[in-house]
């Protein structure tokens, strides 16, 4: 199974190479190979990650080329913007100038995140899913993530593995495990972007996870995303030096009232200097927040919708507060599926080319149909869940999540069935334009 469409070099500017996939241009930073024009390449998120040799680089591209257009006409016919919308003229008024790219007024976005009417909302999903293939094609991101620890010294009021959930099982994989499940995703699933992601754990302090980052980039060709929570601007540059290029990391709101309510000893201020910093030492950064916070309104939510656009980040990733009974907010509420469905949307109009995550936890939300509408609605990437079967149950952030009992191998059919059906390739051009 391959993640990644091979490209071929033609030719290098500045300090990127140009890549040809199918006649498109692409640019990608070279920081990691030593590669010449003529050879064929796989990118990931604008780096190159390995060269592939051209035999298997041909046989590869001479299976995709059928499927990669028949897959685009699915696609195209999938979202078009045809027949008279039913939806309201303030809605279709505003929708109209997003489509001509005119700016969005704050209360403008309020508008449409509080949409209820049928029509008004599909003409809204319509019209993000229009934006997303004009910008985007069919290319769908598939990244994996590894949960490698579930200790936490932090204790966020929502998050079902703070420190204060004494009837948790805690687990943290050994060096060795975390290696071993790498290499089964890169070389076993083709995986070529890859998220490692655990509690604030004080036993995986920054150089221990650095020492680990140099040896999976010594043993793997693949791009590596850190989500291990605020580790300021030192840690930040250990990572990247080691060859981690990515930072997943959330705001979560940026109401800073309810940020310093939800956690306790930490401050958005702090957070977002984190994110920041990242994005200076270099790093794509990953980010977003979450919907339906207790006392959140859709004020707050277009807020955080527009603070992640100012960030420019290389992929959003916003999904519903999901309670978790071990924790003091036990009794509160979900939100429903559609208010996700919008955040994706207006994420979409206000940044076209941003790449955004269907979340897991959608998915969790609104079980088989959530995943494919947030793609309806905007989005075009996804993470399949690679933590080993014995410890995903104990990455219990939430209760239920959707892939808890789903082998690697079914997620990643149901995963290319699902995209195939859409019209999306399962991969990304995996360079910039
Ligand atoms: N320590 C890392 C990772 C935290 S867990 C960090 O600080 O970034 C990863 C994400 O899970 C969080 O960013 C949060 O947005 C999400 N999460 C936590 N509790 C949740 C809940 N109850 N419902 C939905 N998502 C939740």
């Amino acid at each position: 199974m391959c993640y990644a469409i091979p490209g071929k070099i033609t030719g290098f500017q500045d300090k990127k190479v140009i890549i040809d996939y199918f006649g498109e241009k692409r640019y990608a930073h070279n920081d990691f190979v030593k590669v010449k024009t003529g050879d064929y390449i796989y990118a990931q998120g604008g780096f190159v990650i390995n060269v592939v040799p051209e035999k298997e680089a041909r046989e590869i591209l001479e299976f995709w080329k059928e499927t990669f257009f028949e897959l685009r006409k699915v696609d195209l016919r999938l979202s078009k913007l045809e027949g008279k919308s039913g939806a309201s003229k303030r809605t279709r008024a505003i929708l109209d100038a997003a489509l001509e790219g005119r700016k969005i007024k704050f209360e403008e976005y309020v508008h449409l995140l509080s949409l209820e009417d049928t029509e008004d909302k599909e003409y809204l999903y319509k019209v993000a899913n229009f934006i997303r293939r004009k910008y985007h094609k069919n290319a769908c991101c598939v990244h994996g993530i590894i949960e490698f620890s579930n200790h936490c010294s932090n204790n966020c009021l929502y998050c079902g593995i703070r420190k204060d959930n004494a009837s948790l099982p805690r687990y943290r994989m050994t060096e060795a495990e975390i290696l071993d499940t790498v290499k089964s995703a890169v070389d076993t699933y083709g995986f070529k972007a890859l998220v490692l992601q655990s509690g604030e754990d004080p036993e995986y302090d920054v150089d221990r996870i650095a020492k680990l980052i140099k040896r999976i980039r010594t043993e793997n060709d693949v791009l590596i995303f850190i989500s291990v929570g605020e580790v300021g601007k030192t840690g930040l540059k250990k990572f990247y030096d080691a060859g981690a290029r990515g930072t997943l990391i959330r705001f979560e709101t940026s109401n800073e009232n309810i940020y310093a309510r939800l956690h306790p000893g930490d401050s958005l201020m702090r957070r977002m200097k984190e994110i920041e910093e990242a994005k200076k030492t270099g790093f794509l950064v990953l980010t977003g927040g979450l919907v339906g916070f207790p006392g959140q309104t859709d004020e707050d939510t277009v807020k955080d919708i527009l603070n992640a656009a100012a960030l420019a980040p290389e992929m959003y990733s916003f999904g519903p507060f999901i309670p978790h009974p071990q924790t003091p907010f036990a009794e509160k509420q979900s939100p429903p599926l559609d208010k996700i469905l919008k955040t994706i949307a207006l994420l979409r109009i206000a940044d076209p080319m941003g790449k955004i995550v269907s979340t897991t936890a959608l998915e969790t939300l609104a079980p088989v149909e959530g995943r494919n509408r947030g793609f309806m609605a905007g989005a075009n990437s996804m993470m399949l869940n690679l933590t080993p079967d014995n410890y995903r149950k104990h990455y219990q952030i939430y209760p239920g999540r959707i892939h808890e009992n789903v082998s690697v191998d079914l997620q990643v059919r149901e995963a290319v069935s699902d995209l195939r059906k859409l019209g999306r390739a399962p991969t990304d051009l995996g360079a910039g334009v």
